[in-house]
């Protein structure tokens, strides 16, 4: 142990119990080179300095109350901006990549939780009831939903499918409540109430190849315009033990899972005997510009509700068949996604998520007319700003706008009133003087349109 470290300090009774004495216990850390040990202390002083609970106060995005329960948060007016544009932009995805939007209800009778058979393996994860009034005096016990799953399938199951009608797929943005032990809960990395970006896809077998494909590139893209180009992919395969659905059905999933992360060029690893007992998966790890792994897309298939549900399709043979499911979630959950990218970005959001994309600063008072002018086309392309109208030194305006991490100040005096001209700063210090008005708004709005990753204006445009 060539260089140590001690970290900090903690109060600890002797043998954890709380009527005998207290000590002092310390914690350390120690490599075989100070360069090893420097480097590990840089990383923790990064990952402290992006910890998303410390950006969302720091930020004003969003909070968790003592009065609301633990596991919940609320969503203040910037975070909210920021989850609004992810989740539009989602949308707008989707319906590119052939989804077709749905909504279910947040909670649904535990008849139909019976069916899917959450309520004997899941109910530990699920909210306790609640007994609603009927009609005659009795009452129904009713559940908050803990997946979306049965409620797509009711959807399925409205019509008769015939395999003319395959594939389909239904997303949803569907919030789900699961009962995390608050021990586990961690800001909103782990949280009771959430938002799945959920979608089911049901389909032949002869179709579930293609479908993967075009899952799997789809959610490769996704991740990608959010700028994570790192992966791990793991193949999850049937466990020892009971399983559900027919082997030679596990088999196919299997085979065409490793086949299409082969032909996409993916490095894989397989997880012999992880997956659930009623269906093989993909899970894909991304990683962080720190190195850590956070899980988040998955594509799993299920055996098992579309028998339970009952559910099928006529095929071309004029005979009934059970079709694929595949459930896939590409971002995992908003509110997690959220939490991870606020920590990869460390705060500094593109300019197509920043809740406040321009600071306008006027040097002295006689330019707040023009000011409001320079605000007033911004906001008619869209743009997201507000005006400095505090009585402060120009520096520390501009100064202001870097700490609260907003893309571009415009600093705005005698010389651009008179020209209709402004000053750009970015947030990463670059300056340019003397831009037309509109010149700057045409690049902005191209910025913003093309979900640039980086966030920082490209002056040699
Ligand atoms: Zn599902």
């Amino acid at each position: 142990m060539k260089a140590v470290k001690l970290l900090s300090v903690a109060g600890a009774y002797w043998r954890g119990d709380e009527h005998r004495p207290m000590l002092q216990r310390i914690y350390g850390v120690a490599f075989p080179t100070q360069e090893q040990l420097d480097e590990y202390l840089n990383y923790l002083e990064e990952a402290k300095r992006r910890d998303h609970r410390v950006l969302l106060k720091d930020m004003d995005l969003g909070s968790f109350h003592e009065e609301l329960g633990p596991g919940l948060m609320v969503w203040h007016p910037r975070g909210a901006c920021i989850r609004n544009e992810i989740e539009n932009f989602w949308r707008n995805e989707h319906l590119k990549n052939g989804y077709d939007l749905v909504y279910s209800p947040h909670v649904g009778k535990s008849t139909l939780w019976e069916t899917s058979g959450h309520l004997s393996f899941y109910r530990e994860n699920m909210f306790p009831s609640m007994d609603v009034p009927l009609d005659n005096d009795q009452t129904q016990e009713y559940f908050v939903k803990p997946m979306n799953c049965p409620f797509h399938i009711l959807i399925y199951k409205n019509k008769t499918r015939s395999y003319r009608n395959l594939p389909m797929r239904m997303a949803e943005l569907g919030t789900v409540y699961r009962f995390e032990r608050s021990g586990v809960l961690h800001g909103l990395l782990r949280v009771r109430g959430f938002t799945q970006d959920d979608a089911h896809i049901f389909c032949r077998e002869d179709q579930m190849e293609e479908e993967l494909e075009r899952t799997l590139k789809f959610c490769l893209q996704m991740l990608h315009n959010f700028g994570f180009t790192e992966y791990h992919v793991y193949i999850s395969t049937r466990p020892e033990g009971k399983c559900v659905g027919e082997e030679s059905r596990w088999n196919a999933a299997q085979t065409a899972l490793e086949k299409i992360v082969a032909k996409l060029g993916l490095k894989y690893d397989i997880d012999k005997g992880g997956g659930a007992f009623y269906g093989p998966k993909i899970d894909i790890k991304i990683k962080d510009m720190l190195h850590r792994e956070w899980q988040c897309s998955t594509i799993q298939f299920d055996f098992n509700l579309p028998e339970r549900f009952n559910m099928t399709y006529v095929g071309e043979d004029g005979q009934e068949h059970v079709p694929y499911m595949i459930h896939r979630a590409l971002l995992g959950a908003i509110e997690r996604f959220f939490a991870v990218y606020l920590e990869n970005c460390g705060g500094n959001f593109p300019l197509w998520l920043a809740p406040e994309q321009v600071r306008i600063v006027p040097i002295k008072d006689a330019h707040l007319d023009y000011a409001k002018e320079v605000l007033a086309a911004l906001q008619e392309r869209g743009l997201r700003a507000t005006v400095d109208e505090t009585h402060r030194p120009m520096g520390a305006k501009v100064r202001q706008g870097k700490m609260d991490k907003v893309p571009y100040t415009l600093v705005l005096g005698d010389k651009e009133a008179n020209e209709k001209t402004v000053s750009v700063r970015t947030r990463s210090g670059n300056q340019a003087n003397a831009l037309p008005l509109e010149t700057l708004i045409n690049s902005l709005c191209k910025e913003r349109d093309t979900h640039a990753p980086s966030g920082e204006w490209d002056k040699t445009e």
